[in-house]
């Protein structure tokens, strides 16, 4: 074993607080503090989007991307993770390159896989200019999906690289990084890793399949979502090849940083309150009503804070939407994304002004009333690898209706009136039926408001935190090393 703290590098295309979309961002800004709280040597990078700040440079070096020779700038800022009895510093370094990333939007550009190619060949480089040889280097998701490929082949004529280990996590496998085969001269990669075995996927190359290929230990963020992916169902065209590494591949539930999502000091909410102040809850409930021009009531509000994406069951919710606002309830969405399903949701909203609100757009402060002021939480997922919606749904009381899949059903328990015991309603048909049947179920026990507020208080308690999961991804760590040979096989 070895008896001081770790040397990691995370390795992100999102990492709030600096750049989000989604929960990766969440993910990527918080384990590491969690991880530095525990004593290890946690350092952070992503690429420098314009939006991102000029933080100032450390170091630079050439990157050479197929035949494009280009600089790579590095920036540095850091996150703080508090705890009692301190402040850590996780340093945050910035890939910065005028070219590629001096644009509005992360991903969704003509380029993207140059990019991203600049970004991966970047990673390594950084760490030889820094003086920084990490124990770990853990990857995230498509973007940095060709790191551990990159760090083998460095390993070949470099060998004190053999020693670094590398785990990568999938948050969501439907976004591949599919892209043609001409991507593997752009990585300086030859044909010969372009086969079925290797890095091609259906007639292009994969980001993804790079990543699950190649890294010592690969993962997900639950582990429903674990089992699910090695299912053609779930699996997008990738489950034949998590099954051969069934083995090599964990499941861990991402926590949310209890700091920054707290109802009792977040200033976000229009007032703070916990679970043993309710009444406080509801003035958030008529606060955000207030805001949104909807009746003031103690009607049961049904928030949802969420991408307009495919896979966020918003086809299941249009189709039972008149039969949702035919019972006595209002309905607040927040939500950015496909412009078709914009459009639908803000229909809705103007046929019914005062029970409905609709807001598009990405907005921090706007999605925390949500959560705080809304009585239950609607998520009906076709599919969702952890969800982070219904954690800092239940952190602030509100009662998640969702579909059990992914991490929800390793996250919210469906609350059964026999025992007393849940934190949600959850339903499994993805349908329509099955999302009223979970409403209905919801809005019966609304209606006893004792029984409403144990569930509520039975929510705001569990506990959703770093700590578990950072504790869990120390020993994943540790097991990639023990691939590496570097420590013995934990118990
Ligand atoms: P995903 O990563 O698939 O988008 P998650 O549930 O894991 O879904 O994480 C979503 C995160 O993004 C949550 O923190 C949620 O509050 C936030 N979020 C989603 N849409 C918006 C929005 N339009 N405005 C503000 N925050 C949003």
């Amino acid at each position: 074993m070895l008896d001081t703290g770790l040397k990691i590098l995370i390795v992100a295309s999102e990492v709030a607080p600096f750049a989000k979309t989604g929960g990766l961002a969440d993910v990527a800004g918080s384990l590491p503090k969690a991880l530095a709280v525990q004593g290890n040597d946690v350092r952070v990078v992503l690429p420098r989007y314009r939006p991102i700040g000029d933080y100032r440079t450390v170091t630079d070096f050439p990157v050479q991307v197929g035949r494009r020779k280009d600089t790579c700038i590095v920036r540095q800022s850091r996150i703080e993770a508090k705890y009692p009895g301190g402040m850590k510093e996780v340093p945050v370094y910035f890939v910065d390159n005028y070219h590629y990333f001096d644009r509005e939007r992360f991903y969704g550009y003509e380029d993207d896989a140059e990019r991203f190619a600049f970004f991966n060949l970047s990673v390594i480089p950084l760490c030889d200019a820094l003086g920084f040889r990490p124990d770990i280097i853990h990857l995230n998701d498509w973007q940095s999906g060709f790191v551990p490929l990159l760090l083998r082949i460095r390993a070949r004529h470099d060998t004190v690289w053999n020693e670094v280990a590398t785990v990568f996590t999938v948050h969501n496998l439907q976004y591949q990084g599919r892209f043609p085969r001409e991507t593997l001269a752009l990585l300086g990669l030859g044909d010969e890793y372009f086969t079925p075995g290797g890095v091609e996927y259906y007639g292009d190359v994969s980001f993804m399949k790079a990543g699950l290929l190649f890294s010592d230990v690969i993962g997900t963020v639950s582990q429903t979502y674990a089992k699910e992916i090695q299912t053609p169902e779930f699996g997008e065209g990738l489950d034949g090849v998590l099954r051969k590494r069934g083995s090599d591949l964990y499941g861990i539930v991402n926590g949310i940083n209890y700091h920054e999502y707290d109802p009792s000091s977040d200033p976000r909410v229009y007032r703070t309150y916990d679970s043993r102040d309710l009444d406080g809850k509801r003035e958030n409930k008529h606060a955000l009503q207030r805001e949104l021009g909807l009746n003031i009531s103690d009607e049961p509000l049904v928030g949802m804070v969420s991408r307009l994406a495919d896979q966020k069951g918003l086809d299941i919710l249009l189709k039972a939407i008149p039969e949702v606002l035919g019972r006595r309830l209002q309905f607040v969405l927040l939500g950015s994304g496909d412009g078709r399903y914009e459009e639908a949701f803000r229909s809705v909203a103007a046929s019914y002004p005062e029970r409905v609100s609709v807001t598009t757009g990405f907005n921090g402060i706007l999605a925390q009333r949500i959560y705080a002021g809304s009585d239950m939480f609607l998520m009906p997922s076709r599919f969702e690898p952890c969800g982070l919606g219904q954690l800092i749904a239940m952190r602030y009381g509100s009662i998640p209706i969702a579909r059990r899949t992914g991490g929800i059903a390793d996250t919210v328990s469906d609350y059964d009136a026999s025992t007393g015991t849940g934190t949600g309603f959850l339903f499994n048909r993805y349908s329509a039926e099955g999302l009223l049947a979970a409403l209905d179920r919801a809005l019966e026990k609304y209606a006893d408001r004792q029984v409403w507020n144990h569930i509520v208080k039975q929510a705001m308690e569990s506990d959703f935190s770093w700590n578990k999961s950072a504790a869990m991804y120390t020993e994943v760590y540790m097991e990639a090393m023990a691939r590496r040979g570097r420590v013995e096989r934990p118990a």
